[in-house]
């Protein structure tokens, strides 16, 4: 702006200091020209005088002069004398408008360009009272033989005026455009420069207050946006249409085991994120417009990709990637087909003797004294079913965590008494004692649920037992923690299966457990079902020795 302001400045002041230039000659040089008229016209009376007198001779006695020419003209225009050249030679003067004039009106005038191209002649004539006519004439210079005359001066003042005028431009620039420079564009309107610009700053004002609203809008938005997605458990990745991430909340890199130490991913390449075969190519399918999903096992972790387009007039303007954690449902998923495939078979067995010895006996085939063995052999066989099955369903329904029970305040000590008591006449079969040590407690909890974990551990520690071996069942409180322990003196477990034996269908010695009516479901209830309760579950073993198994309350989980 300094610069266009000089550059104006400047050509202004050349084309003032021409149009000046033009000026002043155009004015000079017609006055110069009528001063030297009114010259020519006093000579030329004065001498009109001394030709009146004297004629011709008072001519010829006049000194030369080289600025000044004289003529005299006889009334038919015949030239008498000239001061410059030889009168006989010179042609008829009749018809010069000077002569003319002065013949006719008294004097005359002309201008007239000489030979020369630089100059031009001023004429006087002046009739006399014998009807001669006396012209007096000069040459002046003209205006372009002035102009050149003057050239070399004319140009220095002309250059000396272009430097003034061009630090005049420099100066003025600076200055007019100096306040305009200090600005204070933050708060236009406290600005108090020129009028010219107050329009201006009023608006600036104005826009600015707009943009400071709408940002402010847009950054609670983001916020909004921020705080909603920080507390999504699920993934989300915001992507344009170049694969750059323009959003994303830290379940997302959590998810993709991406760690946060880069601080900003923002405007990165998604593929940054993850460089996986599968999520690059559910991305590529978004952004080509098409709902895509795929599943991608990442450290660990099953997480669910599900792409979608983001469509802006009917084009693709991004896409928007939801990431879900499905680690549970997946491995929930594997032991359910895990324990469908178990069950079917644990079901056949008893199924196929139930079927083998029924046909036996409708085919007649076994023998009459065989037949109550057999039958006795299809009911051993449907018990075993009637346990399976409840067992099947009392493991289904924790699962589901569908259960009718509500908490309650437990007296353990009497819950535990009852549970000993339904076991007693298996614990006296097996030849077992069960007691229950000193010690009492109570709980808020869901009664039927701890009876059904009890009546499996104590009826294990029956089950695995040696013959005139020992169960004991204790309970303790000790503020912040609850705790029931059963304990036996029987086969125990070994070291390597002391976690395994929670697994459904698990069992360490499968022919026994089958032989003691044992389903391999008991520890599976016994675990789920501690957990329903948010108890945790223990083993100790000795093989040999025994085992203790505790259930453990924490009263500050
Ligand atoms: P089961 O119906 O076979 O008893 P469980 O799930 O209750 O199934 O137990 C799984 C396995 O753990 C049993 O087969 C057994 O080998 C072992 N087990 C459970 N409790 C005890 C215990 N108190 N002493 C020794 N082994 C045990």
């Amino acid at each position: 702006m300094t610069k266009r302001i000089f550059r104006s400045i400047l050509a202004t002041s050349f084309a003032v200091l021409l149009v000046g230039i033009a000026v002043i000659i155009g004015i000079l040089y017609p006055y110069f020209g009528g001063q030297l008229e009114k010259e020519l016209e006093n000579e030329a009376s004065y001498l009109s005088l001394s030709v009146e007198k004297d004629g011709v001779t008072a001519l010829e006695q006049l000194p030369h002069s080289s600025s000044t020419r004289i003529t005299l003209i006889a009334s038919d225009g015949t030239v008498l004398y000239d001061s410059q050249a030889d009168a006989a030679q010179m042609e008829n003067h009749a018809d010069r408008e000077e002569v003319r004039d002065a013949m006719e009106n008294g004097s005359g005038r002309a201008w007239r360009q000489s030979d020369t191209l630089d100059e031009q002649n001023i004429y006087y004539a002046l009739r006399l009272s014998n009807g001669n006519v006396l012209r007096i004439s000069s040459a002046q210079r003209s205006v372009v033989s002035l102009v050149l005359g003057v050239l070399q001066p004319l140009l220095w003042v002309a250059l000396l005026l272009i430097i003034l005028a061009a630090v005049f431009a420099s100066r003025a620039s600076k200055k007019i455009v100096a306040p305009l420079n200090s600005l204070d564009l933050e708060n236009p309107e406290k600005n108090d420069i020129y009028d010219e610009v107050s329009p201006l700053l009023t608006k600036i004002g104005r826009q600015q207050k707009t943009i400071r609203q709408q940002l402010a809008e847009a950054k609670h938005r983001q916020e909004e946006f921020s705080l909603i997605t920080s507390h999504m458990s699920e993934g989300l990745l915001v992507l344009d249409s170049r694969m750059d991430l323009l959003s994303y909340n830290e379940s997302a890199l959590r998810l993709l085991g991406v760690s946060e130490e880069n601080s900003s991913y923002a405007g990165k390449n998604v593929l940054v994120l993850n460089r996986n075969e599968a999520f690059r190519e559910v991305v590529e399918s978004s952004l080509a417009g098409h709902h895509g999903e795929t599943l991608l096992s990442l450290n660990g972790l099953s997480c669910q990709i599900i792409a979608n387009p983001v469509l802006t007039d009917g084009a693709v303007a991004g896409a928007v990637l939801l990431l879900v954690d499905v680690t549970e449902k997946t491995q929930r998923e594997a032991i359910r087909r895990e324990f469908t495939a178990n069950v079917s078979h644990e079901l056949k067995t008893p199924l196929t003797s139930i079927s083998g010895f029924a046909e036996l006996l409708q085919n007649g085939i076994a023998k009459p004294e065989d037949t109550k063995k057999f039958a006795g052999r299809i009911f051993d066989e449907a018990q075993r079913l009637i346990t399976l099955v409840s067992d099947i369903i009392k493991i289904s329904q924790i699962d589901e965590g569908h259960l009718p029970y509500t908490s309650e305040n437990v007296d353990l000590r009497a819950l535990i008494s009852g549970v000993l008591d339904r076991l007693r006449p298996a614990a006296e079969q097996a030849d077992i004692s069960l007691s229950l040590q000193e010690g009492s407690a109570s709980l808020e909890t869901v009664a039927p649920i701890l009876e059904e974990i009890l009546y499996n551990l104590v009826d294990n520690a029956i089950k695995y037992n040696k013959k005139g071996g020992k169960v004991a069942v204790s309970v303790e409180k000790d503020g912040r923690q609850t705790r029931i322990h059963v304990q036996d003196t029987g086969i125990g477990i070994p070291p390597a299966q002391q976690q395994r034996i929670f697994e459904r269908f698990y069992r360490v010695d499968k022919s026994h457990s089958k032989e003691i009516g044992g389903t391999g479901l008991g520890l599976s209830i016994v675990k789920h079902g501690a957990a329903y309760l948010g108890a945790q579950i223990l083993v100790e073993s000795t093989p040999g020795e025994g085992s203790t198994f505790t259930l453990v309350w924490d009263s500050t989980c």
